[in-house]
Order: C-alpha cells, then sequence, then structure tokens
C-alpha cells in the first residue's frame, strides 16, 4: 500500500487560536520536568521557577510599556475579562456607589456575559453603546453615554473585534473616561501581538491578552491594571500575583506566553505589513468575484489579519463544510456560536438579520499564510458558494 501524500492545509482561523510555536514550546519544556519547584517556595528549586516567573512578568509589561508589577497573570483572555469587569466595577462601587457599567453590544462573550451578570446577580445598571453598521463605537456617545461620570463604575470597549475585525477608537475613548475618572478596561485578545499597545500613551486602566492568540499556548493570558487603580479580586486564596489573583502561578505556561509575545512582538511590524497585503487581495477577490458579498467591518480601520464577509444565499455551514473538504479551514466568525446556530450577536447589534448573518464566513490570516494560499481560496470559494447556495 502506498501512503497518499498529506492534503495540504490552509488554516485561515488564527482569530479562533494559533498554533503554538515550535521554540515556544522548547522554552516551556524544561519548566514541566526540571525546573518544577513552587516560586513561593524558599529553596532553590522555588527560587529558579520566581526567577522564571519574574522575568516572565518582565517580558510581557515591556511588550507593553507596562511596569511588571501591573501585569496579573491569569488562564486567559476570559478570565482577564472576568476579573477586569468584576475587579474594576466592584472595587469602584464600594469606593464611590458609582453603579453603572457601559460597554458595547460588540463584546466578546466573556465581556457581555461577566457585565450581564453584575447587572443580575449583583444589581448594577447597564449602558449598551451603539455601534453602526461596520461595528463601530462613536466616540460622541461614549461622552454622552458617560455624562459627569459621577454613576459610572465602569467602561469596557474591545479593541480588535474578533468577527469583524473592526479597530475601535480606543485611545479617544479612553480619554474621555480618563476626563471624568471612570475606570476603562480594553478587551485587547485579539490585539495583543497584532497592533501596537503602548499603556505609557494609551489611557486604559486596564486591559486583557491572551496566549493562544499569538501562538503561545492555550490557558494562558494577563490583566494588565494600571498601578494605583481600585480592583477588587475575583479569585482569593494566597498572595499570588500580589494578592490580584490567587493559585500557584502555571510557570511553563507563563514561560510559553511570555515567548510568544517577544516574538510576536519582535516580528510584529513587518509581519502585519505582510499580512495586511494578503488580507487586502483577499477582501479584494471575495467582493469581485461572487456576486452580492459584503464585507462586514470596516476595510480600514481593521484588524491586518482579518477579513470577514456575509455570502447572501449561502449559508455560513455549508460552505465551511465545503471549504473543509478543499483543505481551507476558515470560521463563521465566532468559535464560541458556532454549533449553538444562535444568530451573531455582533452581526446582530451592527444591524443585519438573522437571515444575512447565518452567511457569515471570516478568515483570518497568520504565520503560515502565503500568498498561494490566498490565490488557493480565492480559486475555490466562487464554485463553492454557487453550489452552496444552489
Ligand atoms: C479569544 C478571545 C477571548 C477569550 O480568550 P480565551 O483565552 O480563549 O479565554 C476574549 N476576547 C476576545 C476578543 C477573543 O478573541
Amino acid at each position: 500500500m502506498t501512503s497518499q501524500p498529506a492534503a495540504r492545509l490552509i488554516y485561515l482561523d488564527h482569530a479562533a487560536t494559533t498554533p503554538v510555536d515550535p521554540a515556544v514550546l522548547a522554552a516551556m519544556a524544561p519548566y514541566f520536568t526540571e525546573i518544577y519547584g513552587n516560586p513561593s517556595s524558599l529553596h532553590g528549586p522555588g527560587r529558579r521557577a520566581s526567577v522564571a516567573l519574574q522575568q516572565a512578568r518582565r517580558t510581557v509589561a515591556e511588550a507593553l510599556g507596562a511596569r511588571p508589577g501591573e501585569i496579573i497573570f491569569t488562564s486567559g483572555g476570559t478570565e482577564s475579562d472576568n476579573s477586569a469587569l468584576r475587579g474594576l466595577a466592584l472595587a469602584r462601587r464600594a469606593q464611590t456607589g458609582a453603579d453603572r457599567i457601559i460597554t458595547t453590544p460588540v463584546e466578546h462573550k466573556a465581556v457581555l456575559n461577566a457585565a450581564e451578570t453584575l447587572r443580575d446577580r449583583d444589581g448594577f445598571r447597564l449602558t449598551l453603546l451603539p455601534v453602526d453598521s461596520a461595528g463601530l463605537v462613536d466616540v460622541a456617545n461614549v461622552a454622552a453615554a458617560l455624562g459627569d461620570g459621577a454613576d459610572v463604575a465602569l467602561v469596557s470597549v474591545i479593541y480588535a473585534n474578533n468577527e469583524v475585525g473592526a479597530l475601535q477608537p480606543i485611545a479617544e475613548i479612553g480619554a474621555i473616561c480618563r476626563r471624568v475618572l471612570a475606570p476603562f478596561h480594553t478587551d485587547a485578545v485579539q490585539a495583543v501581538g497584532k497592533l501596537p499597545l503602548d499603556v505609557a500613551t494609551l489611557p486604559v486602566d486596564a486591559l486583557s491578552g491572551g496566549a493562544h492568540k499569538f501562538y503561545g499556548p492555550k490557558g494562558v493570558g494577563f490583566l494588565y491594571l494600571r498601578s494605583g487603580t481600585p480592583f477588587w479580586p475575583t479569585q482569593v486564596g494566597g498572595s499570588h500575583e500580589g494578592g490580584r489573583r490567587a493559585g500557584t502561578e502555571n510557570i511553563p505556561l507563563l514561560v510559553g506566553m511570555a515567548a510568544a509575545l517577544a516574538q510576536a512582538e519582535a516580528e510584529r511590524a513587518s509581519e502585519m505589513a505582510r499580512l495586511a497585503v494578503l488580507r487586502d487581495v483577499l477582501i479584494g477577490g471575495v467582493l469581485e468575484r461572487i456576486d452580492g458579498a459584503v464585507l462586514t467591518g470596516p476595510w480600514t480601520p481593521r484588524l491586518p489579519n482579518h477579513a470577514s464577509f456575509l455570502l447572501p444565499g449561502a449559508d455560513a455551514e455549508g460552505t465551511l463544510i465545503a471549504l473543509d473538504l478543499a483543505g481551507i479551514a476558515a470560521s463563521s466568525g465566532s468559535a464560541c456560536a458556532s454549533g449553538s446556530r444562535q444568530p451573531s450577536h455582533v452581526l446582530a447589534a451592527m444591524g443585519f438579520s438573522a437571515e444575512l448573518a447565518s452567511t457569515a464566513l471570516r478568515f483570518s490570516l497568520g504565520r503560515s499564510t502565503t500568498p498561494d494560499d490566498v490565490d488557493y481560496v480565492l480559486a475555490r470559494l466562487p464554485e463553492i458558494v454557487a453550489r452552496v447556495s444552489g
């Protein structure tokens, strides 16, 4: 029996997750077996783990322009979002009585459900900002919702949208929050490693990141928390992470996240310029070749690796299965929503009907993506869409 050559796989779902870089895996390996100490222990093995922990914290802080003490390690983007929303809003309310949370309807569910839980179980009021048909927040609407800010416990706005690629005006929103002293969090899980983020100039009090979106391991992330920001820890226990997140630190994963972030930052400018060119070829090609195709989210400002569409008449499930058979791994836009057949809350907020939203298709590019990959997608997609629509 002769073995078939491995089928070519074109992975275009980097917004859902990325493979761990081999160099990252190699950096992690010794911390599972050789350097296994608990960083809280005073003996040699503990101290060696503690050195790795401090180094990882310095590396992540440096990538963001933060101080090491402003980085809280977490189990991922979801935990960072939850602990930011709860930690900032509860502390602010205790201090000032402010009980209103302002966020957007295009947040990741980690933020949206944390905000709704604060409303339903903890008695906060919730204001959802309007977004336009490209999914963008208007700064004037943020200012109007804030008022004098006296009753605002927290504002949270996603930096880069995972479903439609839209980049929000975070610097401007942060500036007006700061004017009225309203704490401001941004979910930057899709932005970290792709966009320049410098908290020395970006007026945010808290910022979430997750390693598996930038070629690090799953199950680890960070929350940047500006020093001096009142914060109530969600997870309590020992005094790890400066008392802000209890639990023995997962050294191998933290080391992996730091190595992945350092690598992403080192190549960010050139790699994102490369991907933006491929993205634009893909967007232009799809709009040209497929009748009625609509780009979701703005073409600019947009994530450099993100192309998302509505393909009227072509149900996403059928398209995704046909693409998979053709060796192309894509997404409808929200990994969390697929399988549930719930219409995307993001596309609904942007004004699209459930029927149109059910045709959503997202390609998210990454390190493995070549110009040939984009050509292949553009060659196969029209025939696939025609078949699925037929
Ligand atoms: C992936 C993602 C999250 C969740 O992060 P996990 O590390 O998977 O928990 C949150 N927000 C956005 C924008 C994301 O893309």
